[in-house]
Order: structure tokens, then C-alpha cells, then sequence
């Protein structure tokens, strides 16, 4: 066998077990996992040292928003930046929601998206559907289906976006997936009554007095508990399948867990942010940069949702990555409603949650990849393509040090933004070494890649993990 990489002396790891060998890559695929492989390597071909280091599956985050329109401006990081962060931090798989504009069909949104993406992108991609006009959008669903889309999306609030999907839509969309076996995601928020608190603190006085802690004021807790609990209900009721997307609260993921206990088929992730930063950041001069959708919570939830991300509760950690610029958060002057919501996230996703989950003895190193490529490749699909290191897969691969932590520093980093979140935070986890279908795309943590390596992935199906 003539091998164009061997990956030497490296700490296998998988969502089940560690183990020590080399593995070696032919083409774009896994070719063999074992001893001396550098042997069979073909003449120049590139051989790496991975003593002490461990390799995983690469990461995979199912929810980033590249290039996105979203309050009144675009989100800073395309799929050229995207994918470039993406690779330095050991993600070499994302899933990006395609949302039709105004009147556009479903077809028209994903055209859109993959035009985004095309000759762009330095790592793979694929996309879930937006589902905003049910009642025009429903008869495409399963046109969408055949060209690799199981995954579609509905929004429970957004209704001046024209995003907003009311029960009636959800339960509908929920019963049309279980008869395709597709997988229905859903962002959970109760809009009346968010409105109804936004409108009741949108004074110039109160404004004025607390700025962008008033986010943490009209999104208490409930906001998101009350609308993931009709999520279940419509789920228990059409035998569906649901996916709750960026569950951010403690109340959430113990509905989740009273829910799957009960026989309901649904399923929820969290976005590392709410498993590494609290609602204390909006009290910062610069607090207004945090501003997400749904908000930061409280330190009482980040233990929760850790205890759920290990339990199971918690089936995957992904991003929400949606980025705005300091200028671009500027637009808010004061009014905590105007600021774009989101943040960097796909160059520190893995670190970060390695970091406070590995490095903290939350989570083993296996739980790790499970979280963050094996559970996510398997629900959304992607598995065993994706999401595994065995023989005849695709080797997207990310080599890290066990603990050597580097500081974080926008200026360094690939995503197309200045500040970050974990601005000066030393994390380890960040990518020495990524490889996306075989080729190596960053190299001593520096990104080797290029514009267009990064291919659509179909998808016929959606799975359990
Ligand atoms: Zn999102």
C-alpha cells in the first residue's frame, strides 16, 4: 500500500475508546489504522509525528451561520473565513441553515446558500432548510430531501424576520418529516410573550440604566422552557421527531430529559457558550458584544447543561458561530433590540470545550469526540463518512496537545473578527494539525488550506447516536 501520510506514534481517540497507534491516509480516505505504517508510505510522502499528541475525528459543528443577512446587517465571517477558523480549530465538517428571503421558495434559499458556499469553502459543508412560509414551503420538502437535505428548521419567534413558524406550522412539519424520516429543528423561544417583555422595558429610562443586561431581563429562563415544552408536546403527539437547537437553559434540558424518559423521540444540543460563558459578561463596558440569540444564562444552568451534555440529554456541542464585528454590534446606540445577535465561535468551539470539559474532568477525552463529531456525524447523517477513524472513511482528522494551552487572541485568528469572547483565555484543544478528506489544511497550527477544498455533503438520511 502506497501511503500519502502516515500520522505517527499519535493517541487514537474515538467515542469509545484510546488507542495507540499510526494511521495513514490514501487519497482522501482512512487506509489503514496500525504499527510501522510508515513502511508503506509512498515515496515523498508526508509523514507526522504524533508522539504525545492525541487524534481525533475531526470536529463537526451542525449549526453556524456564514455570510447570514440578520439584523440589518451580514454576519463577518463567509465561507472563506468561516471554514478557514473552522480548520484551525479542528472542525472540518459544518452545517449552515439555508433561509429563503421574503418570497423565495425553498429552492431559491438553498440555491442561494450553495452559492455562498461553492469555491469558497476550505472544508466540507452542508446545509439544513429553513422552513419560513409553511404553507408555501411545505410542498418542496421533499424536492429538498433528494438533493441530500433531511434536516429542516423552523423559528418560534423572528416574526418581523418573516422567520416565524407558529404551532400549526410546527406541528404540521413535524408529521410531513416522519413520513420522509426526516429530522425536524426547532429554535424554542415563546415570542408573545418575549415581545410582550421586550415592549414593557424598551424605554429610553430603562435603556438608558441597565443597556445590554436588559437581554438577560426579557429572556428569563421560562421563555425558552415554555416553548420547548410545546415542542414536546406536538412531538409526543405527531410521533416526530424534534431537535432543539443552542438549548441554553437548565429548565430545557430537564424537559428534555422528563421527555425522552417519557418515550418522546427529541433530541437537544448546546452551544459551547453556554457551557463556558454566563450572563455576568452583559455587566461588562463591553457587554453588548455578548449579545446572542437565546442569551447567556446563569452559572446554575452552565452546571446543568454540562450534567446534560453527560447524561445525554445533551446529545451535541456545536457553535450558533454567527459573527459581528465591534462596528457591526455598534449599531445597537444604547437599544439592546438593534444588536446584532452572535458571536465568533467555530476557531475556539473544540479548545473551549475541551478545555472546561476534558481539562476540568467533566467529560473524558472519548465523551469529548462523541460530543463533538461522532454523536453529531450520527444524527445528522454523516456517519461513518464522517465522525470516525475507520478504515475506508473520510479522513478528516484534527491532531491536539493533551494540555498546551495557547492565549487567545483575535488578532491571530482566522475568523474575520475584532474581539472575541475568550479574548485572553489560555485553552488548549486548538488544532496542531488538521486533514479535511486527506488533504493536511492547517500545519503547526497555521492554516495550509484553500479556498474551494471544501466540498457539499449530501445526505439520505438522519440517525440516532
Ligand atoms: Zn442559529
Amino acid at each position: 500500500m502506497q501511503f500519502d501520510t502516515v500520522i505517527r506514534g499519535g493517541k487514537l481517540v474515538t467515542a469509545s475508546e484510546t488507542t495507540q497507534a499510526d494511521i495513514a491516509i490514501r487519497g482522501e480516505r482512512i487506509a489503514a489504522i496500525g504499527k510501522d505504517l510508515a513502511r508503506g508510505a509512498a515515496h515523498g510522502a508526508n509523514i507526522l509525528d504524533a508522539r504525545g499528541r492525541y487524534v481525533l475525528p475531526a470536529g463537526i459543528d451542525v449549526h453556524v451561520h456564514l455570510a447570514l443577512p440578520f439584523c440589518g446587517t451580514v454576519s463577518a465571517d463567509d465561507y472563506d473565513s468561516g471554514t478557514r477558523a473552522a480548520a484551525c480549530g479542528g472542525v472540518t465538517t459544518v452545517i449552515d441553515f439555508a433561509i429563503p428571503y421574503g418570497e423565495e421558495t425553498l429552492q431559491q434559499g438553498l440555491d442561494n446558500w450553495r452559492a455562498k458556499a461553492a469555491g469558497k469553502a476550505c472544508v466540507d459543508y452542508t446545509f439544513h432548510m429553513a422552513i419560513t412560509k409553511w404553507d408555501r414551503h411545505h410542498k418542496e420538502i421533499r424536492k429538498i430531501f433528494e438533493q441530500g437535505i433531511p434536516t429542516f428548521k423552523q423559528f418560534m419567534i423572528y416574526e418581523k424576520e418573516g422567520w416565524q413558524a407558529d404551532d400549526a406550522a410546527i406541528f404540521a412539519a413535524l408529521e410531513a418529516l416522519k413520513d420522509l424520516g426526516g429530522l425536524l429543528l426547532v429554535h424554542a423561544e415563546s415570542s408573545r410573550v418575549l415581545d410582550l417583555l421586550i415592549a414593557r422595558h424598551h424605554t429610553p429610562a430603562e435603556m438608558k440604566k441597565h443597556g445590554a443586561w436588559l437581554h438577560v431581563v426579557t429572556r428569563p429562563n421560562f421563555i425558552e422552557a415554555e416553548a420547548i415544552e410545546r415542542v414536546i408536546r406536538w412531538t409526543r403527539e405527531t410521533g416526530g421527531r424534534a431537535f432543539i437547537v443552542h438549548m441554553s437553559t437548565g429548565e430545557g434540558a430537564d424537559l428534555v430529559k422528563w421527555a425522552q424518559a417519557t418515550g418522546v423521540d427529541i433530541l437537544a444540543e448546546t452551544c459551547v457558550q453556554y457551557l463556558t460563558l454566563d450572563d455576568r459578561v452583559f455587566k461588562q463596558p463591553d457587554g453588548r458584544l455578548f449579545a446572542t440569540c437565546p442569551q447567556l444564562k446563569k452559572p446554575a444552568d452552565v452546571r446543568r447543561l454540562w450534567q446534560g451534555v453527560r447524561d445525554g440529554e445533551v446529545c451535541n456541542i456545536s457553535t450558533d458561530t454567527c459573527t459581528f464585528t465591534r462596528k457591526q454590534k455598534d449599531l445597537w446606540k444604547g437599544d439592546w433590540t438593534k444588536i446584532p445577535m452572535g458571536m465568533p465561535g467555530l476557531e475556539t468551539l473544540m479548545p473551549a470545550a475541551y478545555t472546561d470539559g476534558v481539562l476540568k474532568k467533566r467529560l473524558t477525552v472519548n465523551e469529548f469526540v462523541n460530543k463533538l463529531s461522532t454523536a453529531p456525524a450520527k444524527i445528522m447523517g454523516l456517519y461513518p463518512q464522517k465522525g470516525s477513524l475507520a478504515i475506508g472513511t473520510d479522513a478528516d482528522l484534527t491532531v491536539i496537545h493533551p494540555t498546551s494551552k495557547r492565549r487567545v487572541d483575535w488578532k491571530k485568528m482566522q475568523t474575520h473578527c475584532d474581539w472575541n469572547p475568550y479574548q485572553g483565555r489560555e485553552l488548549a484543544g486548538f488544532a496542531e494539525h488538521t486533514f479535511c478528506r486527506g488533504r493536511q489544511i492547517v500545519r503547526d497550527y497555521a492554516f495550509v488550506g484553500a479556498n474551494g477544498w471544501g466540498r457539499f455533503v449530501g445526505r439520505d438520511h438522519v440517525g440516532r447516536a
